[in-house]
């Protein structure tokens, strides 16, 4: 049993993060999903609140470590827990 982490780069800031990769909130950039620090998140929700838009939502495990099995139960292709 093991834990893992997602790497990243904030899309909005372009720090250098660590995340859920099954929960941490994201954004599409060209059809792509792009991860958001928690700092962003935080920075953005009050905007787009004033502006009558959906805030992002943080799950509790956003920037925490995924169980292993989890990870691998979400994946299509081969996973070696
Ligand atoms: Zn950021």
């Amino acid at each position: 049993m093991g834990y893992a982490l997602g790497m990243g780069t904030c899309i909005a800031c372009k720090n250098v993060f660590a995340f859920n990769p099954l929960r941490v909130p994201s954004v599409r950039v060209k059809g792509v999903k792009e991860p958001v620090c928690r700092r962003c998140i935080e920075l953005a929700n009050p905007q787009r609140r004033a502006m009558g838009l959906k805030e992002f939502t943080i799950q509790p495990d956003a920037y925490d470590p995924v169980d292993e099995n989890e990870l691998c139960a979400n994946r299509d292709s081969t996973c070696i827990p």
